[in-house]
């Protein structure tokens, strides 16, 4: 060890108990699947078999959307919002009372660095819920027409990247408006989305308000397929998003959707270097790169790109690759077996269309899934690497001259989720924002997440907005117009 490594630091995984086996969230209660089949989920960083989960067929999707029906019509639906939002400012103070339980769980579960779970999934999901409570009895001045209400019955699935976090955008903004719920997690963590049910039962919301069904593709299929469904609200890869659009056509159900991405991050050479290396390594280094809006594509100014690379990999060099639950952990395993191998393949094909592939070194752990951060120059635009979203710690860089080439590199892709732009100059972000096509345009900063602030895509991304006062408006109808 060199006189300046870190000694470990590990979280103690004493705080949550993982119970060996999962069932449903139905009505307030855990229950067995009906057919009694069930599913594991592991640690990414170990492969240590964490728990049995219940797989959720027909019958259990029935009794679920069933119980949300009756919960809406009788309870939730004719609460007072000022009530509600008592239930949603519950649910926000206990989870930041037990955030440490679920950093640690979601740690477990997922392989994100414990660091992550901790100051920034934990606490901004609870946030998402203190701003929701806020929006619950005030919807009928917030510009949603003369006395707006609730869809009915919210059909969510969510993907395992931030599985609390993606949780807390969906069901925050479906209890505010009225709406009750039934949520499927990702397959491979399910976890936190179980504890959060564990959290409902202690905040005494009433049964059947939100119902968490788990299991993989054909469970979330079932449940958007369901003919008690009202709203559909889906985060994940694009190729099921079009699968559901498609599905739903010519059906009285709505649907919101979160897709992929593959964001510009452009730097000017009038940038803040060292700033804005810091802003590449969290636009995609951050969470190992499975991250929706991540900053994939990095479009670098000619006159300042060698100076730039050469200052990325210096710093990458000092990132701490390794156990999620060391505290000085920066970056994580890799979700899953199945993601490791679309990263790898990738990242291959990146190599093998001429590209100069670079990592630091680094010793990674035998156990589990794991990429080191990597780098790509003297890539085009005509690349697999730079047109694909690879969803793991993999960077394109590419070269710029005016700021026109700029933007029309960045819009060169099918998606349009978010962008980030690196300039010393006011005007400069102004007019790259007014021309990139990106629901989010970050200056001088990147991935940062605020309830108050909408997010959501253009084109292949999605359609439909999450957090913010937008965020209410799918989960709202018009009363007026009836
Ligand atoms: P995925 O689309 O395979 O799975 C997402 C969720 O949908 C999971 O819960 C899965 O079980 C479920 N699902 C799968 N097939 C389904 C079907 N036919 N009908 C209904 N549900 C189905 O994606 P993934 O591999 O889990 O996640 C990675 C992808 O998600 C990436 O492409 C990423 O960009 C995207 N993503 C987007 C956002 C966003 O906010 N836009 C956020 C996170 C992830
Ligand atoms: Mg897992």
């Amino acid at each position: 060890m060199s006189p300046f490594e870190y000694a470990p630091a590990p979280e103690s995984r004493s705080v949550v108990d993982i119970a060996s086996s999962y069932g449903l969230f139905i009505d307030g209660e855990f229950v067995d699947p009906a057919d009694g089949t069930m599913f594991k989920t592991v640690n990414p960083a170990t492969e240590e078999v964490l728990a049995d989960v219940a797989e959720a067929g027909e019958t259990d999707i029935d009794r679920a959307v069933r119980a949300a029906r009756r919960a809406q019509e009788t309870v939730w639906g004719p609460m007072p919002g000022s009530e509600r939002a008592k239930y949603l400012f519950r649910i926000a103070r206990l989870l930041a009372e037990r955030s440490r339980e679920f950093a640690v769980l979601e740690t477990l579960d997922n392989g994100k660095p414990i660091r992550e779970s901790r100051d920034v999934d934990v606490p901004t999901a609870a946030a998402h819920f203190f701003y929701y409570a806020g929006w619950a009895d005030k919807l009928d001045h917030a510009g949603f027409g003369v006395a707006p209400r609730p869809h009915g019955v919210a059909a969510q699935v969510i993907p395992w990247n931030f599985p609390l976090l993606m949780l807390a955008w969906k069901i925050a903004p479906a209890l505010a408006t009225g709406n009750t719920v039934v949520l499927k997690p990702a397959e491979t963590t399910p976890l936190s989305a179980l504890l959060f049910a564990d959290l409902l039962r202690q905040a005494e919301l009433p049964p059947g308000v939100v119902n968490i069904v788990t299991g993989a593709r054909e469970t979330g299929a079932m449940l958007v397929a369901h003919p008690g469904i009202d709203k559909i609200a889906f985060t994940g890869s694009t190729a099921v998003g079009k699968r559901i659009a498609r599905e739903i056509a010519g059906t009285r159900k709505t649907v919101t959707l979160e897709l992929g991405g593959k964001a510009a991050n452009i730097l000017f050479d009038d940038a803040p270097i060292d700033q804005a290396v810091e802003g590449i390594v969290n636009g995609i280094y951050f969470n190992q790169g499975q991250v929706c809006c991540a900053g994939s594509r990095l479009l670098v100014q000619e006159s300042v790109a060698d100076e730039v690379v050469d200052r990325l990999k210096e710093r990458l060099a000092t990132l701490r690759v390794g156990d999620p639950m060391d505290k000085n952990t920066d970056v994580g395993a890799i979700n899953s077996a199945a993601q490791l191998e679309r990263i790898t393949r990738l990242a291959e094909a990146g190599t093998a269309e001429g590209a100069t592939r670079w990592s630091p070194a680094c010793d990674l752990p035998e156990q589990g899934y794991w990429f080191p951060p990597t780098v790509f120059t003297d890539v085009s635009a005509a690349h697999t690497i730079a047109r694909e979203e690879i969803f793991g710690p993999v960077l394109s860089v590419l070269t710029f001259r005016t700021p026109d080439e700029a933007v029309a590199k960045a819009n060169n892709t099918p998606y349009g989720l978010s962008a980030g732009v690196w300039t010393e100059k006011g005007s400069r972000i102004l007019w790259m924002a007014d021309r990139l096509k990106a629901g989010v345009v970050w200056a001088n900063t990147f991935n940062r997440f605020d309830p108050t602030s909408p997010f959501g895509g253009y084109k292949e991304s999605g359609h439909g907005r999450e957090g913010g006062r937008h965020g209410l408006a799918p989960y709202l109808v018009d009363g007026s117009t009836d």
